[in-house]
């Protein structure tokens, strides 16, 4: 089960890019009819189940065809975004210790941030961040993305761009992120890791 807290929050996200009515389309499309106007209370009581959040994303994919990708990555984007506002008291003491950072240690830092965050909420989730030589890596084995899914296609876009702002709000500059592993492929877990500096944003 995904708890209400993190339904309302990929809801309010996914309205911020897709519009109400872009959104209501979804909804119905991947049988959520009843957050139709009526999200979740901010809670950790269960909201959906892990598929129905897959489904969710599937219907975005097949609504909004090859702009899918980019409309599920700005969903993963806002839902970070959202994490700050919600969390602003905590976010502003964050931001202020990572300026004294180096960059990696920045990068570390707000890994941990968002997978604590993600914990808290919900503690059947399983995460780690690794390091390994100077590689950074965001791991799930409970990716709610993939779960139930098969694809050998990418379809993690929302973590992706949840994790891109996570680094672009930590350092100022926009990372590339490797998927290496993903649960709808049949791994363990999906991997996600930290690249070369695209941009300084
Ligand atoms: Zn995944």
């Amino acid at each position: 089960m995904i708890v209400n807290a993190l339904v309302r929050q990929a809801l309010v996200s996914a309205q911020e890019v897709l519009c109400e009515n872009g959104l209501n389309a979804v909804l119905r499309a991947s049988g959520l009819e009843r957050f139709i106007g009526n999200f979740p209370p901010n809670d950790t009581n269960p909201g959906i189940k892990t598929v129905e959040y897959a489904r969710f994303n599937v219907a975005i994919e097949s609504l909004y065809g090859r702009g899918g990708k980019g409309m599920l990555w700005r969903i993963g984007k806002a839902s970070f975004q959202y994490g700050v506002r919600e969390q602003g008291a905590l976010m502003g003491v964050a931001g202020a210790a990572l300026k004294l950072m180096p960059h990696k240690g920045r990068i570390k830092f707000v890994l941990n941030v968002m997978l604590n965050a993600l914990k808290k909420t919900n503690p059947q989730v399983d995460a780690c961040v690794e390091e390994e030589g100077d590689k950074i890596a965001y791991c799930e084995s409970t990716c709610a993305i993939c779960l139930g899914r098969h694809s050998d296609q990418l379809v993690c876009h929302l973590y992706i761009g949840s994790i891109g702002e996570a680094l672009r709000w930590a350092t100022d500059q926009e990372h590339e992120i490797a998927e290496t592993h993903r649960v709808a492929k049949g791994d363990q877990y999906c991997r996600f890791e930290v690249g070369e500096v695209v941009r300084e944003s």
